[in-house]
């Protein structure tokens, strides 16, 4: 059966389309991906979600996304988009060998921050290890946390981090900074911050239980190890926004987003939107994501009618 509106992933962006389009009588059918829910479900507590006074867990706020969507329609299967085709109207979609068809695409597959690729990380991730400062930042309070990179987000991140930790030690694998000149002079005029250069971590030490209490720090020239004590670990090492199925398809910028029209979410193929953080790379946030799902779906819908 043809569908109105395919929708690719369900991070805060897919989910709020999907309900915008439910509620629309487009019958919205929603490929959820690898991680159902998106980079939310990996933070514990989120504390600047709008109408959560009280902060709510992450995998909960999306539960209730998803339930919402559910609610007026919208149909969410925990299925991986493996292939698409927007050559030729309606639009194809592949999940392995079943091709779904449809007469809009509303793409929200998001970004995967960068990590370093270590167990203890995976395993931490929420208790002590972080790759959002702006989540995470607040249950830091006078505590010592390090930050991983070199780049303007480390230099952002450091910076912001130090409204609530005592002390803040940036981790940089080189022996300089590639973050802008600015972002990088706040960063040494900031008496809580400093720099060990040179070094990356090789390991994280801590538990689900206690959080996190030390790395080990590698000497990239000396390979010499050392353990640094910590509260908590932010990786700021850059993210990769999810487009592997767009490559040739869409038009990207140099950072390798999804560009959409200025004021609208419209790729460079009519009938085809983007949302959320595969198309912006400088706010990142999930009520911002929200806010694009809401437009893609009146973009889709406002297609749908003229055509
Ligand atoms: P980025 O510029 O790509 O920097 C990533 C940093 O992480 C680099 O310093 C890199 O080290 C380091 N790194 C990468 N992989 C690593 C690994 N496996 N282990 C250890 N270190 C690793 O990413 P970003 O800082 O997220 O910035 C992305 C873009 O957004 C940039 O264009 C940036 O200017 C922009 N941005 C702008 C602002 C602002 O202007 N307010 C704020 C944030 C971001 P090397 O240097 O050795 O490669």
């Amino acid at each position: 059966m043809n569908r109105k509106v395919i929708i690719i992933g369900s991070g805060p962006a897919g989910l709020t389309a999907a309900l915008y389009t439910a509620r629309a009588n487009l019958n919205p059918l929603v490929f959820e991906g690898n991680q159902p829910g998106g980079q939310l479900t990996i933070t514990t507590d989120v504390e600047n979600y709008p109408g959560f006074p009280e902060g709510i867990m992450g995998p909960e706020l999306m539960e209730k996304f998803r339930t919402q969507a559910i609610r007026f329609g919208a149909e969410c299967h925990f299925k991986h988009v493996t292939k698409v085709d927007f050559n030729a109207r309606p639009f194809k979609v592949w999940v392995g060998d079943d091709m779904f068809t449809s007469d809009s695409i509303i793409i929200a597959t998001g970004a995967s921050a960068k990590m370093l690729g270590l167990e203890s990380e995976k395993e931490l991730m929420g208790y002590g290890v972080s790759a959002c400062a702006t989540c995470d930042g607040f249950f830091f309070k006078d505590k010592k946390v390090l930050i991983v990179g070199g780049g303007d987000s480390a230099m952002e991140e450091a910076n912001y981090l130090t409204k609530f930790a005592s002390e803040v030690k940036i981790v940089h694998r080189r022996d300089e900074f590639r973050a802008s000149k600015i972002m990088i002079d706040r960063v040494m005029n900031n008496d809580k911050i400093s720099v060990i250069w040179n070094s990356s971590i090789k390991e994280i030490l801590g538990s689900k239980e206690k959080g996190v209490h030390a790395v080990i720090l590698e000497d990239s020239q000396s390979k010499n190890t050392i353990e640094e004590n910590c509260d908590g670990v932010f990786m700021a090492i850059g993210h990769k926004p999810n487009t592997d199925l767009f490559v040739d398809i869409l038009d990207f910028d140099s950072a390798g987003y999804l560009i959409t029209t200025k004021g609208s979410t419209a790729t460079n193929i009519e009938g085809v939107y983007a949302c959320g953080d595969v198309q912006d790379h400088v706010y990142r946030q999930a009520v911002t994501a929200a806010g694009s799902g809401c437009m893609s779906a009146i973009d889709a819908e406002r297609y749908l009618e003229n055509n």
